[in-house]
């Protein structure tokens, strides 16, 4: 049985004549793609759960792919769900969980909407993937159009720093180095160069990137049928608010879960327009002027998008968005690695900064069951943690080694 795939404007509704076609034609809203699952039984849910292959294609059924042949995946999905009681008692929440998403195949959770993208870009016969990006995504879409055959291209700003794009140049991207500024002329050079050269766009305005769906399954799956209270997710576009809510609603309407969590966008407060939109009440996103900030990855001040979206699927779950500080994510950062046992990047980090000030300022519950999506590795950006004098050498001698034993002793330590 060939699947419905259906792309559709959630503006004005009207319905995509083609699926290489992204944004609707009457009001440039991009578009959503509906898959239909209202055919798939308990029984299915069964099987699903019990297939070998761990990947988030064992929920092939939700996405919108036609044929398994086209599928590209690197073995994506199914990363542990641990109890981390140390942290827990640490921050005060006795039923805290980390989904470790840093285990993913190029070390963030990219991967999971790129396994999906990439296989409709394949299905749809492109030649090429494209992304502007100066970290996470673009090792991503480099690593699956690698895996699909086909080539890929990366975009950044001039002054890009070699290491952050070293691992997509690795899994053989073109990677152009522009000279401008991020969000306008690369942005703009960006977007004729996909309309000329008709390169498979994959930024968050490409409708089929639906893969942190995947987050609902597994999570369903692996606490049992049970839903957490609160999803905390590092948020910068928002696809995975968004994504995430769509999982859990399909599977609420399935039956197979009986209710809907708590979602919540943890963002760096140099890049919070969801938090600004939920302070002011605004049904919209507004623009702010992104400032550094340590959590590099969600350093994105513009989700134009899909940020309406999120926003709407965060009310509609009743949830919320927290704004940390660089100080709070830093600090989040190493309670994760000391008493977790996860070194995790600074973005990913603010999902348990917001776990700890949310359970400070007693929005959440002690009992709580409390997920933190840990969203990339530690090692994408390890010059975020600053060394003291730690490594400075030791003379050769027990007398040295003991002395610098009793020193490290004294360390401040979580
Ligand atoms: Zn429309």
């Amino acid at each position: 049985m060939s699947k419905l795939i259906e792309l559709s404007c959630p503006k004005c509704l009207a319905v995509a004549t083609s699926r290489t076609i992204f944004r609707c034609p009457a009001c440039h809203c991009v578009l959503e793609v509906r898959t239909a699952t209202d055919h798939l039984t308990s029984m299915d849910f069964a099987v699903m759960r019990a297939s070998r292959d761990l990947s988030i294609w064992r929920w092939f059924d939700f996405f919108p792919v036609e044929n398994r042949a086209s599928v590209v995946s690197l073995g994506e999905g199914s990363t542990p769900l641990l109890y981390a009681k140390r942290l827990g008692e640490k921050i005060g929440i006795a039923n805290l969980y980390l989904k470790n998403d840093t285990v993913l195949p190029t070390g963030s959770l990219k991967d999971r909407s790129n396994s999906v993208g990439m296989s409709v870009g394949k299905e749809l016969g492109f030649a090429t993937a494209s992304v502007i990006s100066t970290g996470n995504a673009a090792a991503s879409v480099a690593a699956y159009a690698a895996a699909a055959g086909m080539q890929s291209v990366v975009m950044v700003p001039k002054g890009t720093a070699p290491s952050k794009i070293i691992q997509a140049h690795a899994y053989g991207a073109t990677v152009i180095v522009v000279d401008g500024r991020f969000d306008y002329e690369v942005a703009e050079l960006y977007k004729s160069a996909v309309a000329e050269f008709g390169w498979y766009d994959c930024l968050s305005s490409n409708p089929y990137r639906v893969g942190k769906k995947s987050y609902a399954y597994e999570l369903v799956d692996q606490l049992n049928g049970a839903l957490p209270d609160w999803v905390i997710h590092p948020t910068a576009g928002g696809t995975g608010i968004l994504c995430m809510w769509q999982g859990f609603k399909e599977l609420q309407a399935l039956g197979w879960s009986e209710r809907l969590p708590n979602l919540v966008a943890a963002q760096s407060e140099a890049a919070a327009p969801f938090v600004a939109a939920m302070t002011h009440g605004s049904r919209t996103i507004a623009a702010v002027d992104a400032r550094e900030t340590v959590a590099a990855s969600i350093q994105v001040g513009n989700p134009s998008a899909l940020g309406d979206r999120a926003l709407a699927a965060l009310r509609e779950s009743q949830g919320t968005a927290v704004a940390l500080s660089d100080g709070e994510i830093l600090e989040a950062q190493a309670l994760t690695a000391r008493l977790a046992g996860i070194f995790a990047e600074p973005a990913a980090a603010t999902s348990v900064a917001a776990a700890k000030k949310m359970r400070e300022n007693a929005s959440i519950d002690g009992d709580a069951v409390v997920v933190c999506h840990l969203t990339g590795h530690g090692l994408k950006q390890p010059e975020a943690i600053q060394l003291a004098d730690h490594f400075t050498p030791i003379a050769p001698t027990l007398a040295a080694l003991s002395e610098k034993l009793k020193r490290s002793a004294n360390d401040v330590r979580p």
